[in-house]
């Protein structure tokens, strides 16, 4: 069996592990940070647990869903909590049918929503340029500003006609002007596209990677190790070279979990200036998160409030008990406000006390926190978290990628390391495939 250096323990890095040792492949990871878990892990405040970013796990592929329920077991549970947009001191459903946008826009507004949705789907359309066509295209204007575009905004950091279409195969899945309809001619009955019911952790979002971790042989994991360069022979990478001067033989393969441009950098001149420049190209978006501790033991029964106003940075708060009640002690419950920045803008260079200040004010301003009732408060930051989709993205990729491919025994996998938006579940098939091949054409090989 080939050997695997994995480089990175995020999910995508722990996917690739996972599978590489149920199959007795072996491997050996480098992970930079002193934890594994990456962008994915469930944090602690006293009695209080949460995550890093509103996580929840969507059961999309039956044989990974089976994989971490068996890790799991009963801790595994199902959660039936809607979200919600939050905007004029209201709760409106998240994504909002037709006859809640009558209540929660007036009538003026609903009945202009619906012309518009009647336009839009009456029309013929050529093929979508930018995500802002395709959600006008779908929803018609006034309800893809109200639910999509302001919140697409505030999220990639750019307005939404400079965004590329893809950003939709996530975002929009499942939600159809059908799926609306549905929802409004069936009473009580909530289309597929509401992900108000959902599989969570009792413990948090965290323990899945924490059980990914558990079941891996510990010497074959280093962590503390920060990938400083690789070398390479030929069309081969040979070895890895940690910050700390510490270096990995690579003995076969090596599958990369970093971010894209961070790996085109590592290789160096290996990598030609034009792929190094579409490299450099790429953006990610950062979140920053302020952990908020309440003496209260509720504030709401929503999974996600979602605050698409751009007057706030907040766009998107979470309570961690609406997830599991084991969350947060009896008495008091804690919410989690998420802040999309670039590196260097406004929110990103606030220090932590005045990125407290300013969410604990929004969170005022939103009539969803007293201030009274904040007994303390920890700020994090996310790097990385979102991977831009500007409409040019897909050449830039393909360029960097193109480069890689020189590489024989090189892979680039995860939601930062193949920019791709995707999800833990997807990390973890990512993983399954990979490890699927190798042993398929080893076996080829062998035989
Ligand atoms: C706000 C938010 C909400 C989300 N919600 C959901 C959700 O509801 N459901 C869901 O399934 N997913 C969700 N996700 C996505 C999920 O967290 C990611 O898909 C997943 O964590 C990506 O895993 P990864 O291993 O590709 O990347 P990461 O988790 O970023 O892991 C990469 C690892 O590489 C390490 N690394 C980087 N550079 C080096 C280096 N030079 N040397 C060594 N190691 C290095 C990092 O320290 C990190 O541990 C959400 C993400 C965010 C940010």
């Amino acid at each position: 069996m080939p050997h695997i250096t994995i480089l990175g323990g995020g999910p995508a890095g722990l996917g690739v592990a996972f599978y590489a040792h149920r199959a007795g492949i072996p491997f050996v990871l480098g992970e930079a940070s002193e934890t594994l878990g990456g962008m994915c892990r469930t944090l602690e405040c006293g009695a209080h647990r949460y995550d890093t970013g509103a996580h929840r796990f969507h059961d999309r592929d039956p044989e990974i869903t089976r994989d971490v329920a068996a890790l799991l077991g009963d801790e595994l549970v199902r959660v039936d909590a809607p979200s919600a947009i939050w905007e004029r001191g209201r709760f409106i459903d998240f994504p909002p049918t037709p006859l809640n946008a009558v209540f929660a826009y007036g009538p003026r507004e609903a009945g202009r929503i619906l012309a518009d949705l009647a336009r839009s789907t009456l029309r013929r359309h050529p093929p979508a340029f930018s995500f802002e066509d395709l959600a006008v295209r779908r929803f018609g204007r006034t309800l893809a500003r109200r639910i999509l575009l302001n919140y697409s905004e505030k999220l990639w950091g750019l307005p939404t006609d400079r965004l590329s279409p893809d950003v939709a195969t996530r975002r929009l899945r499942g939600m159809t002007l059908r799926s609306l309809f549905y929802e409004l001619l069936v009473p009580g009955r909530k289309a597929e596209h509401i992900d108000g019911s959902f599989l969570y952790p009792r413990g948090g979002y965290g323990r899945i990677v924490e059980a990914l971790a558990a079941a891996l042989p510990r010497e074959s994991v280093r962590t503390g190790f920060e990938v400083a360069a690789l070398e390479h022979t030929g069309d081969e990478v040979r070895r890895v070279r940690g910050a700390t001067g510490e270096t990995l033989e690579v003995r076969d393969r090596v599958i990369s979990t970093l971010p894209l441009p961070v790996l085109a950098r590592l290789l160096g001149d290996a990598v030609p200036d034009a792929a190094r420049a579409a490299a450099s190209r790429l953006r990610f978006r950062d979140v920053r998160l302020l952990f908020v501790r309440l003496r209260v033991d509720r504030l709401s029964s929503k999974a996600s409030i979602y605050v698409p106003d751009p007057a706030f940075c907040v766009s998107r708060i979470y309570e961690p008990k609406n997830r599991s009640i084991a969350m947060g002690p009896a008495h008091e419950t804690a919410l989690v406000a998420e802040a999309p920045c670039f590196r260097g803008d406004a929110v990103a260079r606030l220090s932590p006390a005045d990125f407290a200040q300013r969410v604990l004010r929004e969170l005022a301003a939103l009539r969803l926190v007293h201030p009274r009732l904040v007994v303390e408060w920890r700020a994090h930051t996310i790097p990385n978290a979102y991977p831009v989709y500007t409409r040019d993205y897909a050449n830039d990729v393909a360029a960097v990628r193109e480069a890689l491919s020189r590489f024989s025994n090189l892979e680039a996998l995860g939601r930062a390391g193949a920019f791709v938006y995707s999800h833990l579940h997807d990390q973890l098939r990512f993983g399954r495939d990979a490890v699927r091949a190798l042993t398929e054409s080893s076996r080829a090989q062998t035989a």
